[in-house]
């Protein structure tokens, strides 16, 4: 029995029928009893440190036969995955999903790129002609950030090589000199240091160096450029232990289809291209034209990896399950630039100019919480041994940590990689602030692009298309060599705040009640965030 002091000195003894709780907080069970709840209307209680941040593992299923070292993965969006992106999503350890917004021919060769690429071999850089000016020099140096370009017969890859215009070639010309043609100002093809494909990068690098140049072409027996090394590339040294490959040593990639007919032929072309896992892109997975794709990829493509959704609740998860998926992926109105979920506050042709922290309309009274939605789906999935990725919504690395512990083995994200480097499409200014687009593929933006788009919200007879998405800008982030790492050594520290040294484990406490969780009321989250300062800084890494 506690004793307290009174006022005049006394003491008297605390009785109390209740025994203290032994724990803290809830069970994740408990958690989600009753309404939906997203990411942030709760937190995670700490737990015991006992090692250290590094040592924790994040290898993760992303299907029932892929496994990631680290859970992330890049959204099928036109302005999230294509090559480059896929390419150091999979060198960091996650994978990247290229978009179908394009021809199927396109997108596999996407997916080929991916495939071939070998780690320090450029297979895709900016090749010009003899006839293109310094002028086109310097502004693919002000987009790209380099001025060592080969110059081939026809103005592309492939073409046979004809010499290489760097910045000592084009330093001193006065503006006057802008439209001189590079056939004129560029190192030729005789006076270059050259090495043949099939070189290994380890002998190409040692050339390089002793070649003193910033750029070493490769080139086949017809003398066509098929790749380059670059000095700056290989100064980084970049090592990718964590990387995603198949048993031939190749990276992982994944590519997005719809349902219908003409998909079953660009599925058979992706699959020659050797894509690893295919997602069926649909923002309401739980339909008969998904069940068919599904049978119908088993059939004919046993051995390839396919990703059912979206789903939120756990009787879509069953119909999907049972038609055979490797995972399901989760959510729906989560996404940043989804207007799903309700019915919209203004004529559809008015537009919005969005700032920062305010919230778009939303159109089709349909969705889930996304808390609720992993955890409800992936309680249910874990039985069947499907993994869930839980996606949208994520907007701080805390949102991935979150979803981890709600049971999800990864996270797929567009607006948190949209604005890198290796997101598609070019920056631009506005306002002195240096940004790329980013647009729900719901989007009348993306739909008008290319059909497949529209395909994923809409069906065959729908005579007028509404929009579930936004089309908006997102600021220079640089480039995700960098993000990756950081959001992996965030996820690290969140899994040693919380004791658990893996995610399985993670999960692990948390279907057995010992990850505990509590609600966070509006004024806790405005406590949790920075307050009452005059102005601060935000630098994340
Ligand atoms: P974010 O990471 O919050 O930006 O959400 C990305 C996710 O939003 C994607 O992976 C898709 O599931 C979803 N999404 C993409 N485009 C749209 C759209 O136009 N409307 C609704 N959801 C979308």
């Amino acid at each position: 029995m506690a004793e307290c002091s009174l006022a005049n000195g006394t003491t008297k003894s605390r009785s109390s029928n209740k025994t203290p709780p032994t724990k803290d907080g809830v069970t994740a069970a408990e958690l989600f009893l009753d309404e939906g709840l997203t990411y942030n209307d709760f937190l995670i209680l700490p737990g015991y440190i006992g090692f250290a941040a590094e040592e924790v593992d994040l290898t993760s299923k992303l299907t029932r036969n892929i496994s990631l070292k680290a859970p992330l993965v890049s959204s099928p969006m036109d302005t999230v995955t294509e090559s480059s992106m896929a390419i150091v999503m999979a060198l960091c350890g996650g994978i990247g999903i290229i978009h179908h917004n394009c021809t199927p021919e396109f997108q596999s060769n996407e997916v080929r790129k991916v495939k071939k690429y070998e780690q320090g071999f450029i297979l895709d850089p900016v090749v010009m002609g003899l006839d293109n000016t310094v002028a086109d020099v310097f502004s693919a140096k002000a987009r790209n950030g380099f001025s060592g370009i080969p110059i081939t017969e026809n103005g592309h890859m492939g073409g046979k090589l004809l010499g290489i215009v760097t910045a000592r070639d084009i330093d001193f010309l006065s503006r006057d000199q802008y439209n001189v043609k590079l056939s004129e100002v560029m190192t030729p093809r005789e006076l270059l240091t050259v090495a043949s494909s099939g070189i290994k990068l380890k002998e190409a690098n040692d050339m390089l160096q002793k070649s003193k140049k910033g750029k070493l072409p490769i080139v086949n027996e017809k003398d066509e450029l098929v790749s380059l090394i670059s000095r700056t590339d290989l100064k980084k040294h970049r090592e990718f232990p964590l990387a995603s490959k198949d048993e031939r040593k190749q990276l992982l990639v994944g590519a997005a289809i719809g349902t219908r007919d003409d998909d079953k032929e660009r599925l058979e072309m992706l699959v020659n291209a050797g894509v690893d896992v295919v997602v069926l892109d649909s923002s309401q997975g739980n339909s008969i034209y998904q069940i068919r794709m599904i049978k119908h990829i088993k059939q004919n493509f046993p051995d390839l990896q396919v990703v059912g959704g979206n789903v939120v609740t756990t009787s879509q998860a069953k119909t999907l399950i049972e038609a055979g998926v490797d995972a399901l992926r989760v959510g729906m109105g989560s996404g940043s630039i989804c207007i799903t979920q309700e019915v919209p506050a203004v004529e559809p042709d008015v537009k919005v100019v969005l700032y920062e922290g305010q919230h778009t309309p939303k159109m089709m009274a349909v969705g889930r919480p996304q808390g609720t939605a992993v955890y409800n789906v992936a309680a249910f999935a874990s039985g069947a041994g499907v993994p869930v990725i839980a996606d949208g919504g994520i907007s701080s690395v805390g949102h991935i940590t979150k979803a981890l512990a709600l049971g999800a083995s990864s996270v797929m994200m567009g607006s948190m990689l949209a604005g890198t480097t290796e997101a598609p499409g070019e920056y631009f200014f506005s306002d002195g602030v240096r940004l790329k687009k980013y647009r729900g593929m719901g989007s009348l933006d993306a739909m008008e692009t290319n059909k497949s788009s529209a395909s994923r919200y809409f069906s065959e007879s729908d005579k007028l298309k509404v929009a579930q998405g936004v089309s908006g800008s997102i600021v220079d982030k640089g480039s995700i060599h960098k993000f990756v790492p950081y959001l992996i050594a965030g996820i690290q520290h969140g899994c040693q705040d919380i004791g658990a040294k893996s995610t399985e484990s993670l999960r692990d406490m948390m279907y057995d009640g010992d990850l505990r969780f509590e609600k966070r009321t509006v004024s806790a989250q405005v406590e949790g965030g920075v307050h009452s300062l005059h102005s601060f800084e935000k630098r994340l890494y």
